[in-house]
Parts: C-alpha cells; sequence; structure tokens
C-alpha cells in the first residue's frame, strides 16, 4: 500500500539516526536515492531518503509530511548508498552528515541534478551603445558592456563574471533597465570526453612490470593489490596498462590522487597515454564543473575519473577498478568533521562492487603491508627503477662537526656547487616554511608564543609578521622584545630564510621556493611547477609539497636540510612517517640518466634509524617497526579510536570525557583499553583547551560495539553542551 509508506530520511544534522517522514500528500512516493525537502523543527532542511519503511515508531498523528520531493529520480544508486551507510556506521557519524559530504556542493544545497547556469548578453541595442561616452559618466557599466561585446552572443557565465567584475551586478542592474544587456538561464555544460589528439604509444615493460600486470590482469574480481615499487620503478606506467584493459571493457576507472594541484604530470600522462582526458573532481574547480563531472562518471560518460579523497564518493556507472595512487599519503584521511580514510573506502567499496582495487606506493603503510603478510592482500613488489635510471646515493651529513649556517653545512654547499657545475638540479627539502620557526630574545630568552595556542609564532620576514601556524593568528613583527625592549632575533630556519641564505650563497643561480605561501595565488603553483620540470630554475627550495610523485627530469641532488624533526618524534607512526617522507624526497633524485645523490644533515648520524633506512631502505624500517608495534600493540595489531574534546574550559573539556569513560566503563575488559583523559599533546589551540580518550582494541568488532554504544549516550548528554568533540576511527595522529 504506497500511502503508507514511510521514508526514511538521512538529515543533515549532528544525530546518528534516520527520521521517519510520510511522502507529500500528492504524487508519487519519492524512490530510494531521491533528496526530499522536509520540515524538521522550525526549519525546512533537505534530506535524502534511504529506505522504504512501513511501520514508524512515530505515531500516525506526530509524523509529518515531506514538503517536496527533490529529484524525480534516484541520483544514488543502492551500492553508492550502502557507502554511505558503511562510512556512517564504521566512522560512527551521523549519516545525514554522510551523505552530506557525499554530495557535491549543488546538490547539498538542493540544486537540481543538472542545474541551470545564468549568463549575461549584449543586446543588439547594447551593441550599438558609445562605449567612451558611457566611460566618462559611468566606468564600471563601460567595464561591463566592454566585455560583454568581447564575448559576443553566447555572453559569459554569471560566476566568472563575478571573478572578474565583482560588482558587476549593479552595473547590469542599470544596463538592463536601458535594455543594453540581457540575463536569462540556460542549462549547464556537460562534462565533454575530450580526446586527445595524438596517443603515446605503451613502453615495452620490464619483467618486473610484466609480471606485476600479469597478475593484475588476472582477476575482475574484488582483489586488493599493493603494487609496492620503489620511485620511478614504474608503477604508474604498469596501472595505465592495467587502465587500459578495464576501459576496453567498456569500464569505468577512478583514480584517487592525493592532491591534484600536485599531479598535472599524472593527468597529463593519462590524457597522453589513454587518449582521453579524464574527469577531474577535486576542490579546485567551480561547483558547476564539479557537479558536471560528478554526473559524468554516475552516467557513465566519463570513462575515466580522477579525483581527490571526496572523489570515494562519485557515483559510477560502470565500475571496473579503483586505484589509489600514493596509498601512504596522509591527505586521504580527513582530518575534520566525517574523519574517513578514502584509502580504506576504497577498499570496502571495491569490494561491495566485486572489482579489484590497486594500492601504489613506494612506501606502503604497515596496515597495508601486514595485511599482505597475512595474505588478505595481494603484494607486487618491483624492486628496481625503470629503464636506465639508478637508485639515488644516500650519504648523512653531520652537523655537529660540520655545523649549518642558515640550513646549509660546507658540505652540503659544496655538493650544490658541484651538481650545478655539472648542470644538474638541486632539490632542497626542508618541511617547514616562514623564516624561522622561533623569535628569541637576546637579553631576557623571551620567546614570542601565541595568545591562543601552546605554540610558537613563525617568522614570516618578507611579509613581516610573526604567524601561529596552528591557528592563524597573526601579527606585526617588531625588533623590540615585548618583555624587555631589547633586541630579538629568529631562530633556526624555515624555507624563506633557506632560499634567502641561498640567494647571497649563489647570485647568479635561479633558485624557486615552492610552499604554501609562495603558491598562494591560483594557479602559481602550476606554473613553479612547470618550471621546476622544465629546469628554468637550477634549485628548488620546498616543503612536502615538492617532495609529492613529481618528476624533474634533470634534478641529480636533493638534500634534507633538517632530518632530526621525526627522530625522536611522540607519535608511534613517527619513524614510519620519517621514512616515507625522506624516501619519497629522495626518490625525486636521478629519475632519467642523471644518477642521483642524496644528502641528508642529521645531528644524530649514529641513530639507528640511519643506518637501517640506508642500508635496508624503507621495507627494513617497515619490518622493524612492524615487529616494535607487535610487541608494544600498536596498530596494525590493535585497533583505535579517539574521542577528542574541546572547550574553553579545561574542566569542561575534561569532563566530557569523564562522562565518555563512565559510560565505557561496563564494555572495558580485556579486549578494550581505555586510556585517558589526557590533555592533548597541544593542550590549547585557537583558544580552546583540548583533551582527548584513547579507545583501542584487539578486535574490531569490541571497539565498534563500544563506539556504537557511546555514541548515542554522547549525543544525549548535557555535558557535551559545552564542548566540541568527536570520534576519530583508526585516527592518524594521536593529537
Ligand atoms: P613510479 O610511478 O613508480 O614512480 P613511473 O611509472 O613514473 O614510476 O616511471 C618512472 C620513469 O621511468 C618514467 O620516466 C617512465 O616513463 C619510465 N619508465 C617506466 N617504465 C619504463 C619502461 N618499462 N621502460 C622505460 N622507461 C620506463
Ligand atoms: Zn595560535
Amino acid at each position: 500500500m504506497s500511502d503508507s509508506t514511510i521514508l526514511k530520511v538521512a538529515v543533515n544534522v549532528p544525530l546518528s539516526r534516520d527520521f521517519d517522514y510520510l511522502p507529500p500528500a500528492s504524487g508519487p512516493v519519492p524512490a530510494v536515492g531521491c533528496r526530499v525537502l522536509v520540515p524538521f523543527g522550525r526549519r525546512q532542511h533537505i534530506g535524502m531518503v534511504t529506505a522504504h519503511a512501513y511501520e514508524s515508531v512515530i505515531s500516525a498523528a506526530r509524523i509529518r509530511r515531506c514538503s517536496r520531493v527533490l529529484d524525480e529520480n534516484a541520483i544514488l544508486s543502492d551500492p553508492d548508498l550502502w557507502l554511505i551507510r558503511f562510512a556512517s556506521d564504521y566512522y560512527h557519524h551521523p549519516i545525514g552528515e554522510v551523505v552530506s559530504a557525499a554530495l557535491p556542493a549543488l546538490l547539498r544545497q538542493g540544486k537540481p541534478l543538472h542545474p541551470t547556469v545564468e549568463r549575461v548578453a549584449i543586446t543588439d541595442s547594447g551593441a550599438q551603445e558609445n562605449i567612451d561616452m558611457l566611460a566618462q559618466r559611468a566606468p564600471r557599466q563601460a567595464e561591463l558592456l566592454e566585455a560583454l561585446i568581447d564575448a559576443g552572443g553566447d555572453g559569459l557565465d554569471a560566476d566568472l563574471l563575478t571573478d572578474t567584475l565583482p560588482t558587476w551586478r549593479r552595473a547590469a542592474k542599470r544596463l538592463g533597465e536601458k535594455g543594453l544587456l540581457s540575463i536569462f538561464e540556460v542549462r549547464a555544460e556537460d562534462f565533454d570526453e575530450r580526446l586527445a589528439s595524438e596517443q603515446s604509444p605503451d613502453l615495452t615493460l620490464n619483467a618486473d612490470q610484466e609480471r606485476a600486470l600479469e597478475i593484475l590482469r588476472a582477476s575482475d574480481q574484488f582483489g586488493v593489490f599493493l603494487l609496492d615499487g620503489v620511485t620511478g620503478s614504474g608503477k604508474t606506467e604498469v596501472y595505465l596498462q592495467r587502465v587500459r584493459n578495464i576501459l576496453e571493457q567498456g569500464r569505468q576507472v577512478l583514480i584517487l590522487v592525493p592532491e591534484i594541484g600536485l599531479t598535472p604530470q599524472l593527468v597529463a600522462r593519462l590524457t597522453d597515454r589513454l587518449g582521453i582526458e579524464p574527469a577531474l573532481l577535486h576542490s579546485g574547480l567551480s561547483n558547476n564543473a564539479r557537479l558536471a563531472a560528478w554526473r559524468a562518471a554516475r552516467s557513465g560518460a566519463a570513462r575515466l575519473v580522477v579525483g581527490t579523497r571526496s572523489a570515494i564518493f562519485t557515483p559510477l556507472n560502470k565500475p571496473g577498478l579503483i586505484i589509489v595512487d600514493e596509498e601512504h599519503d596522509h591527505s586521504f584521511k580527513q582530518q575534520e568533521g566525517l574523519r574517513y580514510s578514502a584509502r580504506d573506502l576504497a577498499i570496502a567499496r571495491a569490494k561491495r562492487l566485486d572489482i579489484p582495487v590497486i594500492l601504489g606506493s613506494a612506501t606502503p603503510t604497515l596496515e597495508m603491508l601486514q595485511h599482505c603478510r597475512n595474505g588478505t592482500y595481494e603484494h607486487i613488489i618491483l624492486p628496481a627503477r625503470a629503464g636506465e635510471a639508478k637508485p639515488p646515493v644516500m650519504r648523512l651529513i653531520d652537523t655537529v662537526r660540520s655545523p649549518a649556517t642558515d640550513g646549509i653545512s660546507e658540505p652540503l654547499a659544496e655538493a650544490i656547487q658541484k651538481h650545478l657545475h655539472d648542470g644538474g638540479q638541486i632539490l632542497l627539502f626542508l618541511n617547514r616554511r616562514g623564516f624561522a620557526p622561533t623569535l628569541i630574545c637576546s637579553n631576557c630568552g623571551h620567546i614570542a608564543g601565541c595568545d591562543r595556542c601552546d605554540s610558537r609564532l613563525t617568522v614570516h620576514a618578507r611579509s613581516r609578521q610573526l604567524q601561529c601556524h596552528h591557528c592563524g593568528a597573526c601579527r606585526p613583527l617588531r625588533e623590540q622584545c615585548d618583555e624587555c625592549g631589547e633586541t630579538v632575533k629568529p631562530l633556526g630556519e624555515g624555507t624563506e630564510r633557506l632560499e634567502e641564505s641561498l640567494r647571497t650563497r649563489f647570485p647568479d643561480v635561479a633558485i624557486s621556493r615552492i610552499d604554501s605561501d609562495s603558491t598562494q595565488q591560483k594557479g602559481a603553483m602550476h606554473e613553479a611547477l612547470e618550471s621546476a620540470t622544465l629546469g628554468h630554475a637550477n634549485i628548488l627550495v620546498g616543503t612536502q609539497m615538492l617532495s609529492k610523485g613529481h618528476h624533474f627530469p634533470n634534478l641529480s641532488l636533493v638534500g634534507i636540510v633538517n632530518a632530526d624533526q621525526g627522530l625522536f618524534g611522540t607519535d608511534f607512526r613517527s619513524a614510519e612517517r620519517m621514512a616515507q617522507s625522506i624516501i619519497q624526497v629522495a626518490g625525486r633524485a636521478g629519475r632519467e640518466s642523471r644518477p642521483g645523490e642524496v644528502l641528508i644533515q642529521t645531528a644524530f648520524p649514529e641513530n639507528e634509524f640511519w643506518s637501517t633506512l640506508i642500508e635496508g631502505g624503507y621495507s627494513q624500517i617497515a619490518d622493524d617497526a612492524l615487529a616494535e608495534r607487535e610487541i608494544t600493540r600498536w596498530p596494525p595489531f590493535t585497533r583505535l579510536a579517539l574521542l577528542r574534546s574541546a572547550a574553553h574550559q579545561k574542566a569542561d573539556a575534561h569532563r566530557f570525557l569523564d562522562v565518555a569513560r563512565r559510560h565505557l566503563a561496563a564494555e572495558a575488559n580485556e579486549a578494550l583499553r581505555i586510556l585517558g583523559p589526557v590533555d592533548a599533546p597541544m593542550a590549547r589551540k585557537a583558544g580552546r583547551y583540548r583533551a582527548q580518550l584513547l579507545l583501542q582494541s584487539s578486535d574490531r568488532s569490541t571497539l565498534h560495539r563500544a563506539l556504537r554504544i557511546l555514541r548515542p549516550m554522547l549525543e544525549a548528554d548535557p555535558s557535551a553542551r559545552k564542548v566540541r568533540w568527536s570520534i576519530d576511527v583508526d585516527p592518524g595522529e594521536l593529537f
């Protein structure tokens, strides 16, 4: 009986349940996967129908009707909704918020799947208007009119106009009244799969690559394949050829990449080799472009889809393969709201769809390696660089014996000189932006700190500012100490200082700094990378941004300026993270014919970490770390969830966690350890006190049962009102 259908609706509110509604009084019952407008409290909310039911706990008299159905047909299919529900269950996050994270912005806002866009165009009489005369009276109007004349009959997209002439609407109003322009709506453009004019032939694979491809080709069903190959071993080449097979079967491929801004090279390579331009999904797109790509993935019009983290939720019409490139990268884990790992969701989704998933990395996470040891995932190793390239040679520079001045020791300076002389390119890696991480008074020793965080302020010399890199607070840089009035001096170095010192040492050399400060402007990143690739810059100075996946053909020397930051890290993942970051950046050296050299400045050359890394490589570090974690019972041998709270009063942050701990008391046993509450490693951030409670379990189901009990209790507890809190399942870092 359709008139008794109850709609289970996911509404974007922070409560862990569906809400029951009746369909609208007239019209068809919205299908599962349609958006609806529903009354919620005193407001109207957009919700997603996740199921139909025939009874409700709400009495017939109290159940409300949804106000309107927003989609004629379901925009999400059963497997799409399955993934949303899975993410909601696994991360213990309200389903309405998961739906919201999964949809492109325009759909989240209730816009139609195929929206119209506003365009502005000149009219015939507008084209006759005397611009010069108009410019004298009304320069803004003249400017707009001129832009529209240039654009011709189709006019301009209103959003684009807003980017170039932010106040155009006021001018347009006057011009419209005079009949000189018209504003109208047209259907938003569809994604248009462009074909490359030429397609490069496949490379002849080497024996290791052949074997890898063969294993991958053997399975069109679910399986997790960890493609573990040293940097430059030709992983990309292998999956390019696998992607071609899948496309030839008429199925789609989804490739997840860490940060799209950092991977234009991959996109260019895909286009060049597969002959089609992928549909892109990332935060740098306009809302319309993003929705167009989403629609094309959903309809199957886009065969190849490349996107960042949230693209894992993109519907696919005929999915055939998912690839997670640089599986180890932290950016696959979202650090706020729905704290999901796109890699882990990729595996879950592939299983549900019964398709293979390939994880690629030169430095795989211990979690994935352990799965390979257990035999649940397949480990495919590419042990050597492809083609002619040799592995880079790594050496340590002892900064106790050869101290660094402004970041650079004599041996490093000499090596830079030598490589410059030989026509090589140099990359200096320092994972700290700004001029100096500390400002200290030479008289009283006072250190400039953030008022809102437990942190030091970073000196930014060029913009003459002191910045907090944790909360964004900013204040002018002064020459005198706030406490005693004596002269202050910047201590330590960031990329800005390093760049300056290099310019002094090598005045005639082209130096390019690449970090989030130098690439703030739109397109700056792309430009800097292109110029680096073409070899216009001889020395590159940069942060983590420079270490990811880039291919600089001429790069022969990598200098790691300060390797000691992670050596004594407190997080259980410190060694793994540090090895990953060093191997990744070292992997930029010597990728073509020039042999690569890697110099690492450290004050602790005797530390065992170095001999392990240099002699045994990443795999030895990983083996040792796994052995240690097995003994100390850290992941992947146990499972973690972190309950975080933050409040203006420290006591509130702790009280909330005490409540949580009490709720869990009945659950705690040998299989579930509860540690804390304790202050977070950075106890105060952006004016809030932060505390945490760690749940650790030897098996997943115990942990999840506890969280399932905990979440609704916390949602209802009065102590929650004074805090911001979150549950982080499989946390990346313990702070
Ligand atoms: P990875 O993804 O493992 O870093 P790539 O696939 O980017 O490696 O390959 C590194 C370099 O080696 C690229 O310049 C690529 O063109 C080249 N290459 C890869 N496979 C081969 C091969 N079989 N023969 C010759 N060159 C290759
Ligand atoms: Zn701060």
